[in-house]
């Protein structure tokens, strides 16, 4: 035993020589220890603060020390201690008595040989106590967790029938230990997980190995939740699975909350329709499927046009139901395998698969479908709390997904940039996205560019075209802007004035047409022959609504002179519909300098009188789309007889655009038109070209 660490032993003893005697006995017995010595309560209690000893020799009859105290202290202090009588003047009998206090032994003095023995028994004997009781303590802990553990925790044998279940199990499941136990777990099932799922969990436990799967239980009240479960075998020390180990979740609400942050994250509030992840994600889909089965698909971004002005003139509400009503339309109208999405507040999307395998098929298709779905959207919308009906008009834009593999954002982003050349192009009202659109893409990024010098490099330019009233007398002019490029390329108001109104550079070229036309009225007015001339100038959306306009035009009006009369500003509805009220009050102060207004382009947006008589407008001006189909189709022709009729009713001067012809001249006198303008009459020109010459009716 030498080897070991000596034992502690504390003798408490007041006999030096009994001591002796003691350490004797253990030495010859061959025990390696270290005794000390105590013979006052003192130093037994000073002894016991060092926590090392292993045993405590203790002599009965101490003078000065009261047996029962000392046991207390010691057993406070060290209740695993063993204790070990060792006195020459205890009866066997008394001995016994005292062991029931809690001594763990007793050597009489004269017996001594049994000491050795005695105190390594008692050792041993602490020790295993002190370990039974730390396995105990860790398996009362276990217990414990496994009892009070939030999940719910089953415990079957092979058969299997549950041996164990925790109060979590309990409570999710409403029924009572007593109810369970030596039960098949299968009276949790109600035959709403699939068949297949149990099949897999007994072939992988039937292995040996863990399975984890998920599923939908009934609680005793019939209700049904959703748990992700994980079983395992319980191996004994010899490789024998003799039970089997449930670990169960209820996952029902987290279930909800996915589902619920799914529906957030996927699709639109309002109608319910996927949004802008989602679709791209069916795109990407539909894109796959396209080049497996090499059938064409389509995607069509479709805007509301005005859909700010139903809101403002409606309230939001209608603006909403507008919104349920169109969804309502594209469901009814695409095939039935489309997806339909909101991707923007006046923005939705389709996407359509299994179009003809053939390009131009393929490409008719989609335009049969683009025009169906404008004749369904140009109906009126009856919305609950609006009176009578909602219009709106409708741009879209087309692309053909074909078998090159495109990603999902670059389809889309085509279809939107064919919806956006719809936009810029008034005469339609959808467009297809193909590779010279493309084209136009990268040219306008170049025509941006040159924008931005325009101005500075004086490279713009205003032309004139005669305006006439029913007499054939020459009233004045539209001024018209031209773009000179340095490199000698003359770019159409159409395709620069809508990139300047994106890009904010209509303010500055605004404010450079509406002074170059005031200077022009000021040279006019000094010749008595042009005195009498009007000018028209047109005016954009971000130009009017420009806080300081109203100021800017009284400026130029005062800086050349003009006479206000001499002014008319051309708005188009867009224009005035953007913000309705403040358009009417802007339009209150222009009118009260004077200055006159014309509606322009009447007949290509909503043209509905109902709002614009309580415009201040002067002048109508019918579009050329109408003025130019009128004597081929008569629905244009009854359109315009209408509009003039109409707008005189308001008591506006009509004016027609784009007269071309001397039958279109013809009717329009007939239909009592009140002013013209036209390639009939006079092209556009320069100032210095501009002479009397061309001012003559034909
Ligand atoms: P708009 O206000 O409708 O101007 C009339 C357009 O019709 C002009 O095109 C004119 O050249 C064209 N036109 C006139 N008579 C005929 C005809 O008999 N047949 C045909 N086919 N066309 C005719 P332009 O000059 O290319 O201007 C196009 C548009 O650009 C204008 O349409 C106007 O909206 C805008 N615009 C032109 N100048 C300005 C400007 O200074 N400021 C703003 N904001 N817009 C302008
Ligand atoms: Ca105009
Ligand atoms: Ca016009």
């Amino acid at each position: 035993m030498s080897h070991e660490t000596p034992l502690q032993l504390l003798l408490i003893e007041d006999t030096e020589a009994d001591a002796l005697l003691i350490r004797r006995q253990l030495e010859q017995a061959g025990m390696n220890a270290r005794i000390q010595r105590a013979d006052r309560m003192e130093s037994v209690a000073e002894a016991l603060e060092e926590d090392a000893w292993d045993a405590v020799l203790y002599d009965y009859t101490l003078p000065g020390m009261h047996f029962g105290d000392t046991i207390e202290l010691l057993r406070a202090k060290r209740p695993e201690l063993p204790i070990i009588l060792v006195s020459g003047t205890v009866s066997e009998e008394m001995a016994i008595t005292l062991l029931s206090h809690g001594l763990n032994d007793f050597v009489l003095k004269d017996s001594l040989l049994r000491l050795p023995g005695v105190i390594r028994r008692a050792v041993e004997n602490a020790s295993e106590r002190t370990r039974r009781k730390a396995a105990e303590e860790q398996l009362r802990k276990l217990a414990m967790v496994v009892e009070q553990s939030p999940t719910s925790i089953i415990i079957t044998d092979t058969t299997p029938a549950i041996e164990y279940v925790n109060q979590a199990f309990v409570d999710t499941t409403g029924y009572t230990r007593e109810e369970v136990l030596g039960r098949n777990p299968s009276i949790l099932n109600r035959g709403q997980t699939p068949q297949e799922t149990y099949a897999e969990l007994w072939a992988t436990i039937a292995q040996g190995l863990v399975w984890k799967g998920e599923f939908r239980n009934a609680r005793k009240d019939g209700s049904t939740y959703l748990e992700m479960a994980t079983i395992a075998p319980i191996r004994q020390p010899d490789g024998r699975i003799t039970h089997y180990v449930a670990v169960k979740t209820d996952i029902t609400e987290l279930r909800d909350s996915e589902a619920r942050i799914h529906r957030l994250v996927n699709f639109d509030d309002l109608t319910g329709l996927p949004n802008r992840a989602l679709l791209l994600d069916r795109l990407k889909q539909a894109g796959l499927t396209v080049h497996r089965t090499g059938r064409h698909g389509m995607i069509l971004v479709l805007d509301v046009d005005g859909f700010k002005f139903i809101n403002d003139m409606h309230g939001y509400q209608a603006g909403n139901g507008v919104l349920d009503s169109i969804a309502a339309r594209l469901i009814h109208t695409l095939p039935e395998h489309s997806t339909i999405g909101r991707i923007g507040a006046n923005r939705f999307a389709v996407v359509v698969e299994d179009l003809s395998r053939q390009h131009d098929r393929a490409a008719a298709q989609a335009h049969d479908l683009a025009e169906r779905l404008h004749e369904q959207l140009g109906e009126p919308h009856f919305i609950d709390g609006v009176e009578g009906s909602v219009r709106h008009a409708t741009t879209m834009g087309l692309y053909l997904i074909t078998r090159e593999r495109e990603k999902p954002d670059r389809l889309l982003n085509k279809a939107e940039i064919a919806l956006q050349r719809a936009r810029d192009d008034s005469r339609n009202t959808w467009q297809f996205f193909n590779p010279e659109m493309q084209a136009l893409v990268e040219q306008r990024s170049h025509l941006e560019a040159g924008l931005h010098q325009a101005l500075e490099n004086r490279e713009f330019k205003l032309f004139y075209q005669s305006h006439f009233d029913a007499d054939g007398k020459l009233t004045g002019a539209e001024a018209l802007l031209r773009w000179f490029r340095p490199d000698g390329e003359i770019v159409a108001p159409d395709r620069f004035i809508p990139l300047a109104e994106e890009t904010g550079l209509i303010l500055p070229i605004g404010e450079w047409v509406l002074e170059e036309a005031c200077r022009q009225l000021r040279d006019w007015s000094a010749n008595p022959e042009t005195s009498d001339l009007c000018i028209s100038v047109n005016i954009s959306a971000r130009q009017f609504h420009q806080p300081s306009f109203v100021d800017t035009l009284v400026q130029k009006l005062e800086a050349f002179e003009v006479e206000a009369d001499h002014l008319v500003l051309e708005l188009t509805e867009s224009v005035v519909l953007k913000n309705l009220l403040e358009a009417e009050e802007r339009m209150q102060a222009i009118r009260g300098l004077g200055v006159r207004l014309a509606l322009d382009d009447f007949g290509t947006g909503f043209s509905s009188l109902s709002y614009l008589q309580h415009l201040p407008f002067d002048i109508l001006k019918i579009d050329r789309s109408f003025v130019s189909n009128m004597t081929s189709d008569n629905s244009s022709a009854a359109i315009v007889r209408a509009t003039i009729a109409m707008g005189h009713a308001l008591d506006l001067k009509v004016t027609a655009e784009g007269v071309e012809m001397p039958d279109e001249l013809d009717l329009l006198r007939r239909f009592g038109c009140d002013a013209y303008q036209g390639f009939l009459f006079a092209h556009p020109v320069a100032a210095e070209h501009w002479t009397l010459t061309n001012a003559t009716m034909l």
